[in-house]
């Protein structure tokens, strides 16, 4: 990777701005490639360089298994740990162009990538999702201070488009954070568990920043079928954490699908 572009992932929002208005017209992540803002500035070459998830890969987490497997099979980490998720998947590998534009759009404030990443998740996931009786998506809520600082929700911007494709509510307010938990990204697997296990709180119901108080009983979601919305998903951790909250409100089922499955390393 060349100076500018680490420049890019690592700078301030105002050089996205900047290269935004230099760069019209081509790919945002080589530079070098047309690309306009319907395919959020991602040319064929970067896109031809994407990682779709494929089989095989363990029916529950979607963790990309290596090798040749044809039966279905759940990975080790699924076996540990209590899911309240039938199933999670992603669309990419976190890798190349995906990682890149998920950073960039994330902490960056390059919003001009949500074409790609929204269509990527869509792509994969609507063929998955299209008359399976899914009644709302939850995208995975930001503490209320880190969505102050960074200006919106990633979870929640990707989580509209195939909210309406489904022709399906977003529910942002069932579901908050309640713990500024700090970034995982150092963590290990037990650790990003503990980590996330007690930052969710079931909502009030209504559109206001807070948990439900003790007065007031938490809104009930019996028999929904919930999708859960992330843009990265390494471990689950953070997804399940969710999910329990939703399961706890009475949700029957709930899935998760996120743009990018990331792995520990
Ligand atoms: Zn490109
Ligand atoms: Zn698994």
């Amino acid at each position: 990777m060349n100076s500018g572009l680490q420049l890019v992932r690592q700078g301030p929002r105002w050089v996205e701005a900047v290269l935004g208005l230099l760069y019209p017209g081509v790919c945002h992540l080589c530079r070098d490639e047309p690309a306009g803002p319907a395919d959020g500035y991602v040319g064929a070459e970067c896109r031809a360089r994407v990682h779709a998830v494929r089989a095989p890969f363990c029916q529950r987490c979607g963790l990309p298994y290596p090798g040749e497997i044809s039966h279905t099979f759940s990975c080790a980490n699924c076996a540990e740990v209590e899911l309240h998720f039938e199933t999670a998947r992603a669309a990419a590998i976190a890798d190349g162009p995906v990682l890149e534009a998920v950073h960039r759009y994330k902490y960056s404030d390059a919003r001009w990538f949500h074409p790609f990443l929204a269509g990527l998740l869509c792509e994969a996931a609507l063929p998955e999702l299209r008359d399976a009786g899914w009644s709302m998506v939850v995208p995975v809520p930001l503490h209320a201070v880190k969505r102050r600082e960074r200006g919106f929700n990633q979870a929640e911007a990707l989580a509209r488009p195939l909210a309406r494709a489904l022709g399906i509510p977003v529910r942002t307010e069932l579901v908050h954070r309640v713990a500024p938990t700090h970034t995982q990204t150092t963590l290990s697997r037990e650790q990003r568990a503990e980590n996330v296990s007690r930052a969710f709180r079931a909502g009030s119901g209504r559109r206001r920043p807070f948990p439900w108080s003790p007065h007031e009983s938490p809104p009930r979601l019996d028999g929904a079928s919930v999708i859960v919305v992330d843009d990265v998903l390494t471990t689950g951790a953070t997804a399940n954490a969710v999910a329990r909250e939703l399961r706890r409100m009475g949700a029957q089922r709930v899935c998760v699908w996120s743009t990018a499955r990331a792995t520990l390393t």
